[in-house]
């Protein structure tokens, strides 16, 4: 028997979650014996539903991997502890308690931080973070927003992007006074124009919170914690806790501390290869031929491509980049966009539907009868088929509006659109198992995984179960 290679992958977030079911379901115990580092204490867990935690659910509530489960498979999890670097020469991954593991292939996968900007009075005299001063990126930032914050307090969420929402709603749900603080003209304006920022923003204030945009921090008052903030415009507001939502950068520490080359995150190339042998990098930490991304499916396709290639299950698996579908559900809304934001051509034309009673938005971009663009705040029922039609280029009909209506699930087309995209499942795979007698969302997710990932076609599903469950009743009748 061929002797087993050691595998080292450091950080064990939602790139690693997805590798290694990539990696297990191709018989990767044989070849491989698997080491795991992490530095959060807790195994893996849905990074994108965090909002449940701030909400006041228990972290298992989020957790997909719990420690039993690399147990069970024979693989190794060292956590909570940190790596530090790698030594390049001597192939070992070195922990900041100085133990250090011998690697034939060693995996970062380290995800990103989120940024704290230099404003006057974030942090103390001693160089940290403010008291009521936070970020939200961990279970543990969670847990320590919960135990801080009081109903009735004010908070401040710095960012109008998809966290500073989700952080915002999660604080008003839990009876805090909330101001979002935005820089941008336009809520999530790297998802959405200024229409659909504005419709959002409505949404946002009628779900009970403040939303100031065009506007930044200046300063955060108080001596030992956080008793309010000025705006750049001079405006005072009263705050308990402020919350920064400003952006992530790649965690690059362990690869510029390995010799590892970076730039803005650690370049790979089609293989996911760093350019020191032996060592691969997938998830938020790359950078790949000039990207770096910040959602999670491009994350899952890495994963999936890497495990191929080192189990040789698909020694031909490359990764060319991934596109980008944004579907969200932010503070509660339905959000989606993919491709341009604003017609690029004088000659490219937008089709908008605005609902203003229900703050719904639509828009639409073409090249002639070619979809280049589309965002979607409310009313995402045709996003699934139309981000098809820009991915494979097919033409719009005469009347672009019919597929911007096109909402209600059925049809031979619709059967091969995908519903979920973290897992690749298409409407014909859900309908197919609702006709098999999985009569609810949770036995579709059961036997399909969709829904197991950004949950963002929960309500897709939802509406695929109930149409299906009763043509089959009708049919039995
Ligand atoms: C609140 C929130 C909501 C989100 N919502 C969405 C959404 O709706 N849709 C979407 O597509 N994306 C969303 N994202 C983004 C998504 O979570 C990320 O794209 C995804 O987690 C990236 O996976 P990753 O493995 O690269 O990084 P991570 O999941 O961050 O995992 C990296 C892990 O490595 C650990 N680590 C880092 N350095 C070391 C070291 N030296 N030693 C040991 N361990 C280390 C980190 O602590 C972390 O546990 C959201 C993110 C957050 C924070």
């Amino acid at each position: 028997m061929a002797r087993k290679r050691s595998l080292v992958i450091v950080g064990n977030g939602m790139a690693t979650c997805r590798f290694l079911d990539e990696f297990v379901a191709r018989d990767a115990q044989e070849m491989y014996d698997i080491t795991v580092v992490g530095d959060e204490p807790a195994g893996a867990y849905n990074r994108v539903m965090l909002g449940k935690v701030l909400k006041g659910a228990e972290p298992d509530a989020v957790i997909t991997k719990p420690r039993a489960w690399y147990a069970e498979r024979g693989i190794r999890l060292v956590a909570p502890a940190r790596a530090d670097r790698i030594d390049v020469a001597e192939r070992r991954v070195v922990l900041n308690d100085a133990e250090a593991l011998h690697y034939d292939i060693a995996i970062l996968a380290t995800g990103s931080q989120p940024i704290m900007p230099g404003i006057d009075g974030v942090h103390n005299d001693s160089g940290e973070p403010k008291e009521g001063v936070f970020v939200y990126r961990t279970i543990n930032d969670c847990l320590s927003i919960r135990q801080y914050a009081r109903p009735g307090d004010n908070a401040v969420v710095l960012g109008g992007g998809l966290l500073g929402l989700e952080a915002a709603k999660a604080l008003s749900d839990r009876g805090l006074h909330v101001t979002v603080i935005h820089l941008g003209h336009g809520l999530m304006n790297t998802q959405l124009d200024f229409v659909g920022g504005e419709m959002l923003r409505r949404q946002m204030e009628r779900c009970g919170m403040f939303v100031r945009v065009g506007r930044t921090l200046e300063r955060v008052l108080g001596d030992e914690r956080v008793q309010g903030v000025v705006l750049n415009d001079g405006e005072h507001l009263a705050a308990d806790l402020v919350v920064m939502a400003c952006g992530i950068r790649p965690r690059v520490d362990v690869a510029r501390n390995s010799k590892i080359p970076i730039n803005k995150g650690i370049l790979v190339n089609d293989t996911l290869a760093t350019q020191v042998p032996g060592i691969y990098a997938i998830g938020e930490c790359t950078e790949h031929a000039g990207v770096t991304y910040g959602l999670v499916a491009p994350a899952w396709e890495q994963a999936t491509v890497l495990a191929g290639l080192l189990t040789g299950a698909q020694p031909q698996a490359r990764y060319r980049g991934s596109k980008l579908y944004a579907r969200l559900k932010v503070a509660g809304v339905e959000v989606a966009s993919f491709g341009v934001l604003e017609p690029t051509l004088d000659t490219d034309r937008a089709i908008q539907v605005i609902e203003e009673r229900d703050f719904a938005y639509r828009k639409l971009i073409l090249r002639g009868r070619q979809l280049i663009g589309a965002m979607f705040v409310g009313q995402v029922g045709s996003a699934a088929s139309l981000v098809q039609t820009f991915d494979r280029g097919d033409p719009l009909p005469e009347d672009p509006l019919e597929a911007l209506c096109n909402i209600v699930a059925g049809g031979a087309d619709s059967r091969e659109r995908t519903i979920c995209n973290c897992f690749k499942v298409s409407e014909a795979t859900i309908v197919a198992c609702v006709k098999e007698g999985a009569d609810s969302v949770e036995a579709v997710t059961e036997q399909t995984r969709a829904c197991s990932g950004c949950g963002s076609c929960k309500t897709d599903v939802a509406r695929l179960v109930q149409l299906n469950a009763k043509e089959k009743l009708a049919a039995s009748a």
